[in-house]
């Protein structure tokens, strides 16, 4: 039976929800990008990206999906021909490898199996036996799986020994896992807009060190030339026009951060909550997916006889409640509830007590209502 008076929900790893504010803060008035006010904004929105990436130079802003960010990444700071190594442990580790290909890289990968994160002596070898690898591409969160690769403890044992750059697609853990992009001596860091900045999709950022800046190719490059874009941004200004209500809904995203108080207490609130619904889950009578499961989004394992598209299709139909199920040959196994962006409590119970309402339509036998019991409680117990 579908629900009269239903606003439509996303519990989907991106896009994430907006904040009615946000959208509503661009309504005002008609923004132009080669005008001071934008350039205003373009730099504050810049300055305030930068200890989200941890990195002492602020981000670039560029009008495309992440991908978009990942490509630039790859034609801007690497060589056709050179060796790289690429971490795949689900669809955008694919994702990785797919564009190393397409831009003469010659790809060595490592096969993680899906919903496992990688481990430092596993890349070790790989550079042991292939010693001209230049460069390492590799997610920080695996969004297929929602498996978060623990970078703080993997990325200083690669540096003992790897000089290379290494490339991080951290498209979908900033803001739910720290990012310390200069301490942990990463050289190139992507995100996008519709994942924990809570923006609608059509941004994407790139950061990189200054040995990547120094770096030359010899590709060409135009739309994303990102050192004629550098050049501009450090002016207030844009290479070519730029999403301008995107970068203001974004400017207004963090200027609630910062009042809020900062990366921080945004990091502290994705742990919370993630480790909130994964204790709750324990009610559900399923297994989580993933061996190291992410603050970003939990992801649970289906028995056979419940394919992920039912629960889905039902949440949908009925409740108007967007999840996304699993990738590929996990499609049908993988029931993913994402957790992250600017979202509030009450959004978390309401998806999970959903879900829970799902479960049960569609005969799966489990305590009904003691996971949404048991998150209420985690959620009010050490309230930040
Ligand atoms: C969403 C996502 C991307 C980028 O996807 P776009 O659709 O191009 O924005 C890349 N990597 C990860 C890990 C993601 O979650």
């Amino acid at each position: 039976m579908s629900q009269i008076f239903v606003t439509p929900r996303l519990f989907t790893p991106g896009p994430t929800p907006v904040p009615y504010a946000t959208k509503a803060s661009i309504l005002h008035h008609d923004l132009y990008h080669r005008g001071k006010e934008f350039a205003q904004i373009l730099e504050e929105t810049r300055q305030w990206l930068a200890p989200i990436f941890g990195t002492p130079e602020p981000p670039l802003i560029l009008t495309s999906s992440g991908t978009g960010a990942m490509e630039a990444s790859i034609t801007n700071f690497t060589d056709i021909g050179e060796e790289v190594l690429v971490v795949k442990g689900g669809k955008f580790g694919e994702r990785w490898l797919k564009l190393a290909e397409a831009f003469g890289l010659t790809a060595r990968v490592l096969d993680i199996p899906w919903g496992h994160k990688p481990k430092s002596e596993e890349i070790l070898a790989v550079l042991v036996k292939f010693p001209a690898i230049k460069h390492i591409f590799i997610q920080a969160h695996e969004s297929s799986t929602g498996t978060y690769y623990d970078l703080e403890n993997l990325l200083p044992k690669i540096r003992q020994t790897f000089q290379g750059f290494i490339f991080i697609d951290a498209i979908s853990s900033l803001l739910a896992h720290p990012m310390k992009m200069e301490e942990w001596q990463i050289d190139v860091v992507v995100a996008g807009s519709q994942k924990g900045f809570s923006i609608p999709p059509g941004l994407s950022f790139i950061a990189a060190s200054p040995r990547a800046w120094n770096f030359t190719t010899e590709r060409s490059a135009f739309y994303f030339d990102l050192k004629r874009e550098r050049r501009e941004q450090r002016q207030g200004q844009t290479a070519w026009t730029p999403a301008t209500s995107l970068v203001e809904q974004l400017h207004f995203n963090l200027a609630l951060l910062v009042q809020q108080g900062g990366v921080e207490r945004i990091l502290a609130h994705h742990a919370h909550v993630a480790q909130s619904v994964r204790h709750a889950s324990q009610n559900l009578n399923l297994a989580l997916f993933s061996q190291a499961p992410s603050n970003s989004l939990t992801a649970l394992a289906l028995p056979e006889h419940l394919p992920a598209s039912r629960i889905t299709g039902y949440l949908r139909q009925n409740f108007s409640m967007n999840f996304a199920a699993g990738q590929d040959h996990f499609k049908e196994k993988i029931l993913r509830f994402a957790h992250l962006g600017f979202v509030d409590i009450f959004s978390i119970i309401s998806g999970f007590s959903a879900l829970e309402m799902a479960l049960k339509a569609e005969g799966h036998e489990f305590e009904f209502g003691e996971g949404t019991k048991q998150l209420m409680c985690s959620l009010t117990s050490s309230m930040s």
